[in-house]
C-alpha cells in the first residue's frame, strides 16, 4: 500500500463548503489529514463533512465569516484545539457580493474577506503551524491579481488577489525562519458555483476564456486539489514564496484579434 502524503497532519480550510475549498478538503482528508473546514454555507459545508467521515477521514465543520477579522482568528485556535494541533492553512474562501450592495460595500466585502482575512489567518495561524514542523500556508490568489488586468474581474477583486500574491511573499520570508511555507496559487476559470451566482462574470467572457487558453477548457476543482496538495505536503518542501498559475495556459498565451 503507498504512503498517504498528509498522515497524522492537520488542516483548516477556509470556504470549503463548495467548489475549490470542498475539492481540496476532499483530497486532503483521503491523503490523511484532519480537516476542519469553515464557511458560511451550514448546509453543505455540513454535508461535505458527513461525505468525508463516512469515506473513513477526519473532518470537523465551523460555521465562520471571514468578513469578521475576530472570527477568523478564533478559528484557528478552535482549529487547533479541535484538531489537536494544525500543520495546514489553506486560505480560500471569499465572499462574491452581489450587485444589491454599493461599490463601497463591495470594496469592503472583497478586501476584507478576500485578503484581510488570509492575512489574520495566517499571521494568527504561523506559530502554530511552527510547532508541527512542517506548516505550510496555501492561500488561493487568481490570475486577475497575478499578471492581467482581467477584463471580468472587479477592481476589488483584482486588488485583493494582487495583495494575496504580495502578503503570501512577506508571510514566506517572516515564518521561513521558523519552517513555515507560504505559496499561493492562481487559477484561471475554475468550473464551480461562482460561475453561476449573481455577481459573476457574463458568459460571453467564459466563453472568450476558452477559446483564449490553449488548453481549450476550464479547468476542474480536483485538478487545483493536487496543487494544493502538493503546496500543503513535503512534496514541496524546498518550495516558498512562489505563486503558480493553474489556468491552462491563459496567462502565459498572448493573440493578436483575427
Ligand atoms: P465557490 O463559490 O464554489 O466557493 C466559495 C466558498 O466560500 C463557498 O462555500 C462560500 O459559501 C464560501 N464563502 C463565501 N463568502 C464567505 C464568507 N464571508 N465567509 C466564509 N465563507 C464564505 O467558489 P470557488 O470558485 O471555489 O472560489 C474559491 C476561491 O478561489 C476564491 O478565493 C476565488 O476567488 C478563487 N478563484 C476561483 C476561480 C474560479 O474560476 N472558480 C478563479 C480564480 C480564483
Amino acid at each position: 500500500m503507498t504512503q498517504r502524503k498528509l498522515e497524522g497532519r492537520k488542516a483548516l480550510v477556509s470556504g470549503g463548503a463548495s467548489g475549490i475549498g470542498e475539492a481540496s478538503a476532499r483530497l486532503l482528508a483521503a491523503e490523511g489529514a484532519a480537516v476542519m473546514i469553515s464557511d458560511i454555507d451550514d448546509a453543505n459545508g455540513e454535508r461535505v463533512v458527513r461525505e468525508i467521515c463516512e469515506a473513513g477521514g477526519v473532518a470537523h465543520y465551523r460555521h465562520v465569516d471571514v468578513t469578521n477579522r475576530t472570527a477568523v482568528r478564533r478559528m484557528v485556535h478552535d482549529a487547533e484545539a479541535t484538531l489537536g494541533g494544525l500543520g495546514i492553512l489553506m486560505n480560500n474562501a471569499m465572499t462574491n457580493p452581489s450587485a444589491d450592495y454599493t461599490e463601497d460595500q463591495r470594496w469592503d466585502l472583497m478586501l476584507e474577506s478576500g485578503l484581510s482575512a488570509y492575512w489574520a489567518a495566517a499571521t494568527e495561524a504561523a506559530p502554530i503551524l511552527a510547532r508541527s514542523g512542517h506548516g505550510a500556508i496555501v492561500s488561493i490568489a487568481s490570475i486577475a491579481g497575478a499578471r492581467l488586468g482581467i477584463d471580468f474581474a472587479s477592481e476589488a477583486y483584482s486588488a485583493a488577489k494582487a495583495g494575496t500574491i504580495g502578503l503570501s511573499r512577506k508571510l514566506a520570508k517572516r515564518f521561513g525562519p521558523s519552517g513555515v511555507r507560504s505559496n499561493v496559487i492562481c487559477p484561471g476559470v475554475i468550473e464551480t458555483p461562482r460561475w453561476r451566482s449573481p455577481g459573476s462574470p457574463e458568459p460571453q467572457f467564459a466563453r472568450r476564456y476558452r477559446q483564449m487558453a490553449p488548453l481549450g477548457r476550464f479547468g476542474q476543482t480536483p485538478e487545483v486539489a493536487k496543487l494544493v496538495l502538493f503546496l500543503a505536503s513535503d512534496d514541496s518542501s524546498y518550495i516558498t514564496g512562489q505563486d503558480i498559475a493553474i489556468d491552462g495556459g491563459f496567462t502565459m498565451a498572448f493573440r493578436f484579434e483575427s
